[in-house]
């Protein structure tokens, strides 16, 4: 994945399209927590296993039930958070900003919540942006309606000739 490393490194900064992606989030600092080591810590339970729909700072797929469609997204919360918004939007046929629901309108087919998927976690912002881009680019059919324009040309060529091989 030396290729993905560079271009995480070299990606452009967000564009601000308010209709492009639903999270757009301000450019804040991390803030800084303070480490306090407490008995609980040394003698912590194993934890559960983390279900996907736990996981956060995601980038994922959601593909279609009868076709090669798929959805790439990404959030900062909880992916089963999210999933049960893009659920919704199709339940109730929304028009705006639903690219799932679009298809399902336009096609009549069903999207396989079942089989969706982490792709990669990223804690950066703007790095999920930039891999998100990625994978929309490299996805074989994308239901995305915009990539939001983050990848550079030179890895834009790369990508989708690695996605046609
Ligand atoms: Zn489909």
């Amino acid at each position: 994945m030396a290729i993905q490393k560079n271009f995480l490194r070299n990606c452009q900064k967000p564009v601000t399209n308010s209709n492009a992606l639903d999270e757009r989030e301000p450019a804040t600092g991390f803030p800084v927590i303070p480490y306090i080591r407490t008995l609980g810590h040394i003698f912590a339970k194993p934890k559960d296993p983390v279900t996907k729909e736990q996981r956060t700072d995601v980038i994922y797929s959601i593909p279609c039930n009868e076709c090669d469609n798929e959805y790439i997204g990404q959030t900062k919360r909880q992916f089963g958070t999210r999933l049960k918004e893009h659920q919704k939007a199709v339940f109730l046929c929304k028009k705006e900003n639903s690219a799932l629901s679009e298809h399902t309108r336009l096609t009549n087919h069903t999207i396989g919540w079942d089989n969706s998927k982490i792709i990669t976690t990223n804690r950066r912002y703007h790095q999920r942006l930039c891999l998100e881009a990625w994978h929309i680019n490299s996805a074989h059919a994308p239901s995305n309606r915009d990539d939001g324009g983050l990848l550079p040309d030179a890895y834009l060529h790369l990508v989708r000739k690695k996605a046609a091989n």
